[in-house]
């Protein structure tokens, strides 16, 4: 595969543009592979490229139901941070936000990844000491953030609604510097391309519809292109993990499916130049500017489980509400487009990357609406989790029998109801 570059590009545009070639194979499933990874989206795509990057396991299968990145990879209001506090998030997500800040050299992809911060609001006392002690355990672990007072805040996104009448005064905020956004499509394109010019086959329009056990071991997949064979299976389908999770035969995971809505404006003129959260009594609100000039932003869970990707009314009138408590000016901007993705919704909150406790079968799940930012992390993790047969240090707290051992990541202390985290 050829190495895209700056003198590349020159080339193709004095000559037609005739000299691009796809950016992945598309392959015809083999009857047999060493290792199968279901679900092309952002996670199983990056496990797929370690695999074979890190681990020389080159004989692999993707395979995807749809089209890769159709689901939450590709839906998702692309915020990466790290700032995390609670011990087996901590250095996962850091690990991940480590491997973002080299991805585009990395796969020879401009994943489009934009440090441009993350600032989140407070407008409580106690807000603030939680965030404080969430922001000292960060530096403590050598990760950046920093407190900013409400002239700090006022300086660095003026158009915020600062009045001391409004129902929720901002009191000041917290930033993490290194955090930002990236391109959702073009990392899911990247590791896509990256895998494939590695051997990687990836397969598409190949849905999962049974497994096959033999003498106790995984020994395939039923998938409708037919039976395809391999020893090590890993998951990793977000919102269909429970699905897929019966056929294979594990019970009742502890994840249930959620609905979360992404919005996004008509373009405007550069507006905001960071991600900036709101959390005040009468919801959840995020936003970013994207580099086309949509305004790109979401809020809570629809609240109730649900399949399908498509959202809720009573969640949109929320989430504008919010939108006009804390950036007046968003009322003048018409809402472009808006869609819901299926969050796979842990008890605690947290993810899991994992052995199960079926021979040969690995599972990635439980990523809630945060599993974005965790996709090189998460996909370098289960890639060492099925090389080796055994989880590396970092996912080592992230495993299914940690409610059972009483070693629950509960970050934001909402307890066992995956709809609150
Ligand atoms: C609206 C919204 C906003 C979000 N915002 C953020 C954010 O700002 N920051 C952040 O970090 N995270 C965010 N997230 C969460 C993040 O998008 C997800 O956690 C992450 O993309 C999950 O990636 P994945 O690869 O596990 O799942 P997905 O991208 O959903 O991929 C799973 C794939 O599995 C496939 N599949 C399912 N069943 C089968 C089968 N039987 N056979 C074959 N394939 C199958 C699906 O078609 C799908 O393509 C958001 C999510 C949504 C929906």
């Amino acid at each position: 595969m050829k190495r895209y570059s700056a003198l590349r590009i020159l080339k193709e545009g004095l000559s037609g543009h005739k000299g691009w070639q796809p950016a992945w194979r598309d392959a015809a499933p083999k009857p047999a592979y060493d290792v199968i990874v279901i679900g092309g989206g952002g996670h199983g795509l990056a496990t797929a490229y370690y695999l074979a990057r890190i681990h020389g396991i080159t004989n692999v299968a993707l395979l995807e139901k749809g089209w890769i990145g159709g689901g939450n990879s590709g839906r998702n209001t692309t915020i990466v941070r790290s700032n995390y506090s609670m011990e087996g998030n901590t250095a996962f997500y850091e690990h991940s936000l480590k491997l973002w800040e080299g991805l585009s050299q990395e796969l020879n992809y401009n994943v489009m990844f934009s440090q441009r911060g993350h600032l989140s609001l407070f407008f409580t006392p106690g807000q603030r000491d939680a965030l404080a002690r969430r922001y000292n355990i960060m530096r403590l672990n050598g990760i950046d953030g920093e407190f900013l007072s409400r002239d700090q805040v006022q300086k660095m996104v003026p158009h915020l609604n600062y009045s001391e009448d409004s129902r929720f005064p901002i009191m000041g905020g917290f930033l993490q510097p290194r955090a930002g956004t990236a391109r959702h499509d073009a990392v899911n394109w990247g590791y896509a391309r990256a895998a494939s010019a590695l051997g990687v086959d990836i397969i598409q329009n190949c849905e999962v519809t049974g497994f096959i056990h033999e003498g106790g071991k995984i020994q395939g997949v039923e998938t409708s292109r037919g039976e395809i064979r391999a020893e090590k299976i890993g998951m990793a389908v977000a919102g269909s993990t429970s699905l897929l999770a019966k056929m294979a035969g594990l019970g009742k995971l502890p994840i249930e499916s959620h609905k979360l809505q992404a919005f996004v404006s008509e373009p405007i003129k550069p507006f905001l130049d960071t991600v900036v959260v709101y959390s005040a009594y009468n919801g959840h609100f995020y936003i970013s500017q994207s580099d086309k000039g949509g305004m790109v932003f979401g809020g809570d869970l629809d609240g109730y489980n649900s399949y399908a990707q498509r959202g809720n009314l009573p969640i949109y009138t929320d989430v504008a509400g919010c939108a006009m408590n804390v950036m007046p000016a968003l009322g003048r901007v018409k809402i472009l487009r808006q869609w819901a993705g299926i969050m796979d919704m842990s008890m605690d909150g947290s993810p899991f990357i994992t052995k199960t406790n079926i021979d040969g079968l690995y599972l990635n799940a439980g990523w809630c609406y945060g599993g974005f930012k965790a996709i090189p992390g998460s996909g370098w993790c289960f890639a060492h989790t099925i090389a080796n047969d055994a989880p590396h240090e970092i996912n080592s707290p992230l495993t299914l029998d940690r409610y059972r051992q009483g070693r629950q990541i509960d970050e934001s202390g909402h307890g066992p109801f995956p709809k609150a985290h």
